[in-house]
This record gives C-alpha cells, structure tokens and sequence, in this order.
C-alpha cells in the first residue's frame, strides 16, 4: 500500500456529477476539501463528472458552479477557470479513458464481455431467485480469440469489466478508520467502459485523480465500497495511492441518510430562502465534530453560552479544523439548529448589510422583476401588490382545507393527489412548456379536472383559491421552494390527521 510522499504538494478535488440540483452533501465535502487545501497550502480542484450520460441535466453543472462560489468555496482548477490538468469535465476526456482501457485489456487486467441485457436480466434474476447477491458470474473472463470472433460477428457490442481476482482481498488505509479491507467475494467485475464508449464512475475517477495529481481524495462515506476497485485499477495501472477520506454521510433527524423527503437538500432552497451563505458553512463545518467545542470546564469558567463554541468564520474553520477529530458518528443535519444559526448571523449584521441582505434575496430586483408582470393586469392600486403577492415572500403558507379541497373529492383523495403532483413536479423542469403537459398528464391519468388539479396547486403554493397565473408563479418562485413548500403541506397535512386518528 504505497501511498504519496509527504513533500507531493497537497491536491484535492470535489467531484460532483451533473444530475440536478447542487446538494448540500457536495457543499459539505466542498467546504471540506477546500479546508484540508487551504490549511496545506495546497490546490483545490473541481471536476464535472459528467459520464453518466442517463442522469445528465444540462443545467445543473452552472447551478454547482454558482452555489459553490455563492458559499465562497472557490476552486484553483476547473472547467471554467481551466487549470493545467486539465479538461476538467470528464465528457471531454473519453479518449483518455479509451486508452487507459487498452492498457488493462493489454495487461490482461480487464476483458470484454458480450452478454445481451436480457442475458445480464436473466442472470440477475436467477441470482435473486437462488437468494445471492447480484452479480456479474463472470461467465466471458476468459473468452477464446473464436469466441470473441463469433460474438463479434453476431454484431454484439461488449462492455469492458475490470478482471477482480477470485481469491483474496483489498485492503486500504482510511484516514479516519486505519485498514478496511474487502474480501474479492464481495467485489464485482465492475464494468469500467460501457457500451456508449462512456466510461464508468470507476474507471473516470481513478485516472482522473492519476492524472491530475490528486493526493487525497476526501468524499463521503457512501464510495467506501467503491474504493476496493478503486485500488485494484491503481494497481493494475502501478500507480501509487492516493490518501483516502471517507467522511460520514449526512443524516435527517432519524439517523437514516439524508433524503430531500425529510430536509430540504438543494443548496439553491438554502441561498433562495434567505439562509445566509456564512451560517451554511458554519453549520456545514459543525457536521462531523472536525471544531473542537468548548469543554464543559471552559463554559463554566468563561461564562460561555452552550452554543458558543458553534458558531465560527471559514478563517477560523481553516484555522483549527482538526480532520483526525472527525467522529464517524452520522452528523445529523438539524435544520431548526441551522435555522437558529442563521438567526445568530442575521442578529450581527449591521442595519445595513442587513438590508443590503434583503435586497439582494427576497427583495433583489431581480426577483421583484419577474413578480411584477404577473400581477400589473390585475390591480387597481400598487399597494394590492402586496396582497397579491404575499405568498412569493412567506417561509411557509398552510392553506385550510376549505381553500384546498376540491367538492368532488375527499381528503384522502386530495392529499394522495398532491403527492403526486409532488412526484410529477420533481422530475419537471420548471418551464411553462414541460409543467403544463405534464401536470395535465397526471390530471387525466388520475382523472382529475384541469380545474381541481390546477386549484390545489395553487392552494398549496399560495395559500389561495385565487393567485397570478399559476404556472408563471411557480417559475419565478423557483423548483427548490415550490417543492419544499409541497412537503410541507404533506408533512402537515399527514401529521393533522394522525392527530385526528
Ligand atoms: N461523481 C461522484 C459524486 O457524484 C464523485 C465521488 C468521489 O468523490 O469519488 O459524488
């Protein structure tokens, strides 16, 4: 297990993939990295992961970039700054990846296989069936030169899959746990290069923190067992390891793996709803124990408040963050404690950067820009705008249920409704051309009328049975507030009628 040499000046990277909105998960190993960077004197790399071409949304690789910057956490190399490791977004590296899978394939450390979906469906079903985990049995690691021929001639195409010895294990050293080791019967031929010719996570991730230097790859919890076939593709290339960091996952109140069904998960939601981008570091530098807190000795004799010891700059974060403090414990993100925080950074600005906060938020012209056509048609006095759009600069708006239960429906029915409306909203981009039809969609396939369906999401969204246009509303509201707002509503609504029960 050969690890970097001390003196290899420090690189770190954050790896995020392009698949919808930036998450707070990514801000936490951001801010992370970026500390461990900064401590070290050393380069903080941002690289688009973008290869799984299924999950691919074109614009979320601008959202990262924005949400990161708006934290402050600024990247040394990046797709966008350039660097000199780079290109920086895998999708412009394939050729890269395409040679590295013909060394393996050279070196005999990697095959390709030939089996059709329905094959792969098949075995995955007859493993099942036998009650084994799923996995590839290996069945084309060592095809004959006719073999192969005789696939090839039928026109199949092949993937390419990293040849994990039988026998054995991989052992690695994690910074925060010492060795883990992985029997090979738990890993499988993980497939490196599709048959898209895009490469794998795997495969990308490895030459990527090759090439570009990477000394310590810090990320979450949930690739530790990635990381056994990470270990094998540096060996098969004769690579030296990098230092691996496998920080604890993010947690809801219930100790289960932070879900955006119980916390609100985009950082667009935090910087849209007003949370100050210093209190979400903050309360980000405070998951994992990496702080040291005040001992209970210190808050007697210092007079300190129990929360003192919490509350602290990037600078001091960068001063005395201490990554071998780190608890493996899941970090739970408490929003009423990220909620308070916010209040303590609100409290301590002065009255006019606190203004200014207002007017670059929820009162920036470019937000009362886009609320004022929605309502100039329908006002007699500009001082109606305000009861006109109340609910685009409320937190939160619980409509009755005589606002948001259609005549022809009954509770039960309506609420199973919304959620799924919740659903459709989701995995909607929120322009008037997709939101229409798939609303509309849902509606006929529910049976649900335009006219109920419509109303109850504008209850839900505005508190009222009557509003701006409604779909123009939801756009300028935003996706990450629409759908928190929907949550809630089906958060209160399930725990009224438990009460109830
Ligand atoms: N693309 C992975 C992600 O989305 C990167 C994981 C890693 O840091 O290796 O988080």
């Amino acid at each position: 297990m050969t690890t970097p040499t001390n003196s290899a000046p420090i690189r770190v990277r954050i790896a995020p993939s392009p698949t919808g909105d930036p998450h707070v998960g990514t801000a936490y190993i951001g801010l992370l990295n970026f500390i461990y960077a900064r401590q070290r004197g050393g380069q903080f790399v941002l690289r688009i992961e973008d290869t799984d071409r299924t999950r691919f949304v074109a614009s979320s690789e601008q959202m990262i970039f924005d949400s990161l910057r708006w934290l402050g956490l600024n990247w040394d190399e990046g797709p966008d700054v350039g660097g000199a490791y780079g290109p920086y977004r895998q999708s412009e590296r394939t050729e890269i990846y395409r040679e590295h899978v013909e060394m393996l394939l050279a070196s005999g450390h990697a095959y390709r296989s030939y089996e059709t979906p329905e094959e792969l469906d098949a075995m995955r079903k007859s493993q099942l069936a036998a009650k084994l985990p799923p996995r590839y049995n290996g069945a084309h690691r060592e095809l004959t030169p006719a073999q192969i021929a005789a696939f090839e001639a039928e026109g199949r195409v092949s993937v390419v899959r990293l040849k994990v010895p039988v026998e054995g294990e991989t052992s690695f050293r994690d910074e925060l746990r010492g060795t883990v080791t992985f029997s090979h019967n738990n890993v499988d031929d993980q497939v490196l290069l599709k048959s898209d010719g895009f490469p794998t996570y795997h495969l990308a991730n490895v030459v990527d923190d090759h090439l570009m230097r990477i000394t310590d790859v810090i990320r979450a919890e949930e690739w530790i067992s990635s990381t056994p076939k990470h270990v094998l593709l540096y060996n098969a290339f004769g690579w030296d390891l990098p230092r691996f960091w496998h920080m604890p996952l993010l947690r809801n109140l219930d100790k289960s793996k932070i879900s955006k069904r119980k916390n609100p998960v985009s950082v667009i939601y935090y910087r849209e709803s007003g949370y100050l981008p210093q209190a979400l570091l903050n309360f980000l530098g405070l998951m994992g124990g990496g702080m040291a807190q005040p001992t209970a000795e210190e808050i007697v004799s210092k007079g300190l408040n129990v929360k003192d010891g919490d509350i602290f700059s990037l600078a001091k974060m960068i001063e005395s963050f201490d990554f071998k403090r780190i608890s493996l414990g899941g970090p739970v993100f408490d929003l009423t404690k990220l909620k308070w925080m916010n209040g303590e950074y609100l409290r301590a600005l002065s009255p006019e950067n606190f203004f200014a906060a207002l007017r670059e938020t929820i009162f920036s012209d470019e937000y009362l820009s886009r609320i004022a056509p929605l309502v100039q048609t329908r006002i007699e006095t500009l001082a109606q705008f305000g009861d006109m759009t109340d609910f685009f600069f409320k937190d939160d708006v619980m409509p009755p249920p005589e606002v948001f239960l259609p005549k022809k429906h009954t509770l039960e029915e309506t609420l199973a409704f919304a959620a799924e409306q919740l659903t459709v909203l989701e995995a909607t981009s929120f322009t008037t051309e997709e939101l229409e039809p798939a609303l509309k969609k849902l509606g006929v396939e529910k049976e649900w009328s335009v006219k109920d369906n419509f109303m109850l999401l504008r209850a839900i969204l505005t508190g009222k049975t009557a509003s701006p246009p409604l779909l123009e509303s939801l756009i300028v509201f935003g996706k990450a507030r629409s759908l928190d707002r929907m949550r809630r509503f089906l958060d209160t609504q399930k725990k009224l009628a438990n009460q109830r029960k």
